[in-house]
């Protein structure tokens, strides 16, 4: 987590800073600040949002061609103005900001502490940065080289941004773990955990990779390794519109990437699915397809709203290709020793592509000769360049910190991947590859239908927002996404909400069921209709407020609920896609209904960079 930017060039430094900040704030909204370097070096910061620093610093000396900016997700210290990143070294001469964490900073800081350091903060980031003062003082070297001797000694995930007075025109940065990229303008450099901040000034990017140490000057820019030998800088063009990432029009981001997913979907379809020739033509499918086939297993690793992307692909892929999956929530795997043979084949599914639990999970599976395809959205990420083969979600820049349209869009990349590989291996029927196809390819205009009134589901959401607990429940298919509801509604509204398989909740959860408890029933037209049916009416005679998201035209569901959102028609493998939107809607109607930031909610960031 956490957003940095950096700027050295002929512009004044802080407006671009600040802007950039803006642009990663979902990243984290603790605290934020700046360093700017001119005649001195000055820092300023505050605790909370990035408009909090900018009302504080009204009036201040904002000159300076050169500054670092950071928005921080606290891992190391409360969140509070003294906190907060930029830190400055004990001489005052360093200013360093950091995303990730250090692991082995305490007997770094106690050794500091007996040589006389003093701390003003208590994150592990300013530890870094004296450390690295002390190696350049009593080696009496650049500050470069003491970077590389500090970075050989640390352990964890970093991306620093370094500045010193001595040289008043310089960056340095150093990644591991933790994504950096960098604009090359004429004359001028952009640094920033992503894109964003950099596209209205240059399209060339060059991404940095982990154990790279970037020299940068308005009019140079130098890669190393940490054995300093010189690296080739790969210079990229970006694919990305300002637009993207912009509100237009919509009161949030969240907002708009719900309504924008007719549009994602399809998207993500285009010049892949083409039902109308039978094929689906995925490159990163087509070229590993042997390995894919004849996995003997596949484990999709994944974290949070991802995870159940993933859980749903194991229906999918167990049904349509009959190869045995397991979802693993990747924090566990990677800790717990898990069973890897060659050939085992690793789905590793992540919006950002840089969650640090995925992303470690999938180095340690690599090295073993699991065979990694990635699904991610973020293009150049971390885990999409470390993956085998992959294939992008295409949902565009997701900025609201809970997750829609990178949902939908993995679902549909998911979909695809399931049917494109149990065709190949003939565990599919021609005639249901060919209806599931065309199902598919339906989404985008249904998705259209659900989202043109949504006018009923704000009354829905106006009446229960003041529940303190949530039911969710779904079976089969619609399982991940009764998980996938309650995750957006605690997400969003805070309020305690538990997803189960419905015939599970017979066995403990149905003890809340009370008058005050609504429980929402992902209750679509499928193989489990009948049973949903039963569980519906189990929990109304318990007499609990049921809220069920039914198909267009159901009479039965709909009789026995108290209140209704409708989706169109469609197989129960594709209507996931269409069931998840009312939900998502709902829990942002909640949300916007109990006055929360919706785009910005309490403790959580959305590229979980640490572990
Ligand atoms: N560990 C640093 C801090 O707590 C950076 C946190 C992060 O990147 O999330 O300030």
């Amino acid at each position: 987590m956490c957003g940095i930017v950096g700027y050295t060039g002929y512009r004044e430094a802080y407006p671009v800073i600040i802007k950039g900040l803006k642009r990663l704030e979902y990243r984290g909204y603790d605290s934020s600040g700046v360093a700017l370097l001119n005649t001195g070096l000055k820092v300023y910061k505050k605790k909370g949002k990035v408009a909090e620093l900018e009302e504080d610093v009204i009036g201040k000396d904002l000159h300076g061609h050169i500054g670092i900016g950071h928005t921080r997700w606290a891992t190391h210290g409360e969140p509070s103005d003294r906190n907060a990143h930029p830190h400055l070294s004990n001489s005052g001469n360093l200013a360093m900001i950091h995303n990730g964490i250090i692991e082995n900073y305490v007997p770094i800081k106690n050794d500091l502490l007996k040589k006389g350091y003093s701390f003003k903060s208590d994150t592990d980031t300013e530890v870094l940065l004296n450390f690295i003062e002390d190696i350049q003082q009593n080696n009496n070297c650049g500050l470069e080289e003491a970077l590389r001797i500090a970075l050989k000694r640390i352990v964890g995930a970093y991306c620093i941004l370094l500045i010193s007075k001595d040289d008043p025109e310089t960056i340095i940065a150093a990644r591991k773990g933790s994504p950096l990229v960098i604009g090359i303008g004429k004359g001028e450099h952009f640094l920033a955990s992503d894109a964003s901040p950099i596209i209205e000034y240059t399209k060339e990017v060059v991404y940095v990779n982990d154990y790279e140490i970037a020299i940068i000057r308005p009019d140079e820019l130098i890669l190393k390794n940490l054995g300093n030998e010189k690296q080739t800088p790969f210079i990229q063009k970006l694919d990305l519109e300002l637009a993207a990432i912009e509100k237009g029009g919509y009161s949030h981001f969240m907002l708009k990437e719900i309504h924008e997913q007719s549009e994602t979907i399809h998207d993500c379809l285009r010049g892949r699915l083409l039902p109308e020739v039978g094929k689906i033509m995925m490159g990163g499918i087509e070229n590993h397809i042997d390995a894919l086939k004849n996995a003997p297993r596949i484990l999709i690793v994944a974290c949070g709203t991802s995870w159940h992307a993933g859980l749903l692909a194991e229906y999918m892929i167990e049904e349509l290709c009959r190869i045995p999956v397991e979802v693993e929530y990747a924090s566990e795997f990677r800790y717990r020793n898990p069973v890897i043979h060659k050939g085992d084949v690793i789905i590793a599914i992540s919006q950002s592509g840089e969650t640090a639990d995925t992303l470690v999970a999938l180095e340690s599976a690599k090295e073993k000769g699991a065979f990694i395809f990635g699904v991610v959205n973020v293009v150049g990420s971390s885990i999409a360049r470390l993956s085998h083969a992959g294939a992008y979600t295409h949902a565009g820049p997701e900025i609201g910190v809970a997750s829609t349209k990178a949902f939908t869009g993995q679902i549909t990349v998911l979909t695809m991947m399931a049917l494109k590989i149990g065709f190949a291996k003939g565990t599919i029927t021609n005639e249901r590859y060919l209806q599931l196809m065309n199902d598919l390819n339906a989404v985008p205009e249904k998705v259209a239908v659900i989202l043109k009134n949504t006018s009923n589901i704000e009354r829905i959401a106006e009446k229960y927002k003041d529940a303190h607990d949530f039911l969710f429940l779904g079976r089969g298919y619609n399982f991940p996404i009764a998980l996938e509801g309650a995750l957006k509604l605690k997400e969003i509204s805070y309020i305690h909400a538990e997803g189960y398989p419905a015939a599970e909740m017979k066995h403990g959860p149905i003890a809340l069921v009370d008058e005050n408890l609504p429980v929402v029933f992902v209750a679509t037209k499928d193989s489990y209709y009948e049973k949903i049916v039963s569980n519906v009416q189990e929990i109304k005679a318990r007499k609990g407020k049921v809220i069920a998201v039914a198909t267009e035209n159901d009479t039965v569901i709909p009789s026995m609920a108290d209140d209704v959102m409708f989706v169109p028609d469609a197989d129960e493998i594709i209507a996931p896609l269409l069931s998840v939107i009312p939900l998502q809607l709902l829990s942002y109607f909640v949300g916007i209904a109990k006055g929360y930031d919706v785009d910005k909610p309490r403790n959580l960031a959305k590229s979980v960079t640490v572990e």
